[in-house]
C-alpha cells in the first residue's frame, strides 16, 4: 500500500504537520520534552514500585517525618524534598516556630543590625 499514513502526536493526538519528518512522533518540542518528562517519571515509579517489592524501601525513600508518609524524593517531588507534600512541609515549620517563637527571626535582626551599625558612619 502506497498511501500515506496519517501520523499523529503521540502526546497531544494532534495530527502532525506533512512537512514533519518521517520519523518524527511528536508535533513539537514541547510534546517531545512533556512526553519524555512523562515517560521519565513512569519509569522511576515503576523503579519505587519494584524497590517496594523487594524490600528496598529505605534504600530509594525516605519516611515523612510529619505524617510517616513513605515517599520517594525526585517522584512527583523535589529530588531534596524532606516531606512528602507541601502540606507537611507547612506543618512541620509551623511546629517549629511554636517551639521556638521568634528566635530566627530575632537573630536575624540582630545580626543585620550589626551590619549597619559597622557599615555605617555615625551620624552626628
Ligand atoms: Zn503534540
Ligand atoms: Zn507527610
Amino acid at each position: 500500500m502506497a498511501m500515506a499514513r496519517r501520523r499523529y502526536c503521540r502526546h497531544c493526538r494532534q495530527p502532525l504537520r506533512v512537512t514533519m519528518r518521517v520519523d518524527a512522533l511528536y508535533c513539537g518540542p514541547a510534546c517531545r520534552a512533556a512526553a519524555r518528562r512523562s515517560s521519565i517519571y513512569w519509569m522511576k515509579v515503576i523503579a519505587v514500585d519494584l524497590a517496594a517489592a523487594r524490600g528496598l524501601q529505605d534504600r530509594i525513600g525516605r519516611h515523612c517525618p510529619v505524617c510517616g508518609r513513605w515517599f520517594v524524593p525526585g517522584v512527583g517531588v523535589r529530588r531534596d524534598a524532606v516531606y512528602d507534600t507541601p502540606a507537611c512541609r507547612t506543618a512541620a515549620w509551623r511546629a517549629r516556630r511554636a517551639s521556638s517563637p521568634r528566635q530566627p527571626l530575632r537573630e536575624a535582626v540582630t545580626e543585620s543590625a550589626a551590619v549597619t551599625d559597622a557599615g555605617t558612619p555615625a551620624r552626628g
